[in-house]
């Protein structure tokens, strides 16, 4: 989404991805209603509305013997429901957004393995992140240069441990209720 946003605006972008698609399964797949206004104001309501999707407007359940009932229909905005979407299939939608700006690229089976340190094209400090290392589709080792390496490469993150940041762990059962 980012990566969409940056385009938009003419920088330079390539998002890495380690996998060949996005056909895998877990992150789940309800959209809710706020991220479906953030759709609409990215113009992608109409594309998000031929993806084949349910809708749910109320949801009832019990926890700890106790019935709760929660109503999504009186929600504020746009959207009073949840959309129920295969995520490869909503992932593909963004990607394939961001595709149509020609200053954006998707890279395939790029995984990347760690980032790369140096002064930055201004020759300013000489321990900064400038890019990343990755391996390519034939498993090769390259690099990559960048002005901002962003890392979104999930909860067990690679470039987050290569730049030496630890996260807290809360030791929560659960962090979605
Ligand atoms: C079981 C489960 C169910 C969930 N259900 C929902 C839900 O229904 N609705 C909801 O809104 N949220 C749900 N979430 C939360 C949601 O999945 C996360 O908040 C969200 O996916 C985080 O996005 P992300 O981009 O930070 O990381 P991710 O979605 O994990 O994306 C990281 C991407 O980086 C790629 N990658 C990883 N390492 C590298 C590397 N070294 N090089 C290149 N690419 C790499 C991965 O292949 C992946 O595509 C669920 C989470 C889980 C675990």
């Amino acid at each position: 989404m980012l990566a969409l946003l940056l385009a938009r605006a003419s920088v330079k972008v390539t998002v890495m991805e380690k996998h060949a698609d996005f056909l895998r399964d877990f992150r789940g797949d309800t959209v809710h209603a706020s991220t479906l206004r953030l759709l609409d104001e990215l113009g992608l309501g109409p594309r998000f509305t031929q993806i084949p999707h349910r809708l749910i407007d109320t949801l009832h359940m019990e926890i700890q013997d106790q019935p709760v009932n929660l109503d999504l229909t009186h929600l504020p905005g746009g959207h009073q429901h949840i959309a129920l979407v295969p995520q490869w299939d909503f992932l593909e939608m963004v990607a394939t957004a961001a595709e149509a700006e020609p200053s954006f690229r998707l890279l395939r089976n790029a995984e990347v393995v760690g980032v790369i340190r140096g002064p930055d094209a201004s020759g300013y400090g000489a321990d900064r992140v400038v890019g990343v290392t990755y391996r390519d589709e034939n498993s090769e080792i390259k690099e990559m240069r960048a002005e901002l390496t962003v890392a979104c490469d999930g909860r067990s993150s690679t470039v987050r441990w290569a730049v030496g940041l630890k996260p807290h762990s809360f030791g929560a059962p659960m962090d979605v209720w």
